[in-house]
């Protein structure tokens, strides 16, 4: 069986460069492609620098909304430059109006300009959306999007909104974190996504899962629990009894749906 990680940071600081041992264990257990997420200008060269070496880093270039603050002003020029040199996805861009503190004023913006990008390039889009997908539907109903189609990572927006971000080719990413006992109504949403727009993902170093099912414990040099990409099988397995399907079925449903947006290997 295969696995695809739909969402992760590999490149994170909190790795602490132990990233070639945790690829190691990534391939162990049959993690054939991650989509490693840049946040900011300055994690991009760390992220290429992954791709360049690991042929499982699938790389994704974009400005977070946490992050927007630190963009130099030739950003977006810099952006087209990682992409010129590897066109393969971009992201993680977005809205946030969870996170407080975080002036919701200029994220729109960056986020239109990021995904005009993606779509002059019809490259896979990387989608963070936090208390604003009302906001959200309504952007990308009215801009241009890309053809290959986005993922909505950890998606937690309403039920009723699914039909309509499918219309747009909006793929459902499910994250171990929802297998908490007290994220069922996060849960029941992914019974709703469609099967062929179902994707997965750790978001490594975040997002971790219940103790009983991380089978890849980690703490950072600070002494905090960081999530292991190779966690991700026990995301699959997690979901699938979940769902009642059966593991295998469901593995290959993925990798269809992840060849679809991401391309093959
Ligand atoms: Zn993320």
């Amino acid at each position: 069986m295969k696995f695809y990680d739909a969402h992760n940071h590999l490149q994170d600081d909190r790795f602490a460069g132990g990233q070639s041992e945790l690829l190691a264990a990534c391939e162990k257990v049959g993690i054939a492609r991650m989509v490693v997420n840049g946040t900011r200008e300055s994690d991009w060269p760390v992220v290429r620098a992954l791709a360049r070496e690991n042929k499982t880093v699938l790389p994704s270039f974009g400005c977070h909304p946490w992050y927007l603050a630190e963009r130099t002003p030739d950003w977006l020029k810099n952006l087209q430059k990682f992409l010129d040199e590897i066109p393969s996805a971009v992201g993680e861009i977005g809205l946030d109006r969870w996170q407080p503190d975080l002036p919701y004023a200029g994220q729109e913006e960056a986020f239109l300009a990021q995904l005009r990008i993606a779509a002059e390039r019809n490259l896979p889009v990387s989608i963070h959306c936090l208390q604003a997908w009302g906001r959200m539907l309504e952007l990308l109903q009215k801009n241009p999007r890309t053809a290959r189609g986005f993922v909505l990572h950890s998606f937690g927006g309403p039920v009723a909104m699914i039909p309509a971000f499918a219309q747009l080719g909006a793929y459902f990413s499910f994250p171990g974190y929802f297998l908490h006992e007290r994220k069922l109504r996060q849960r029941e949403i992914f019974k709703q996504v469609p099967l062929d727009y179902l994707l997965l993902e750790t978001d490594a170093p975040d997002q971790h899962l219940p103790e009983d099912k991380n089978c890849f414990p980690l703490v950072s040099t600070a002494g905090k629990p960081l999530n292991h990409p190779a966690n991700l099988v026990a995301v699959y397995s997690g979901l699938a009894e979940f769902l009642g399907e059966k593991m295998e079925p469901l593995a290959a449903r993925v990798e269809e749906n992840f060849r679809r947006i991401f391309g093959g290997i």
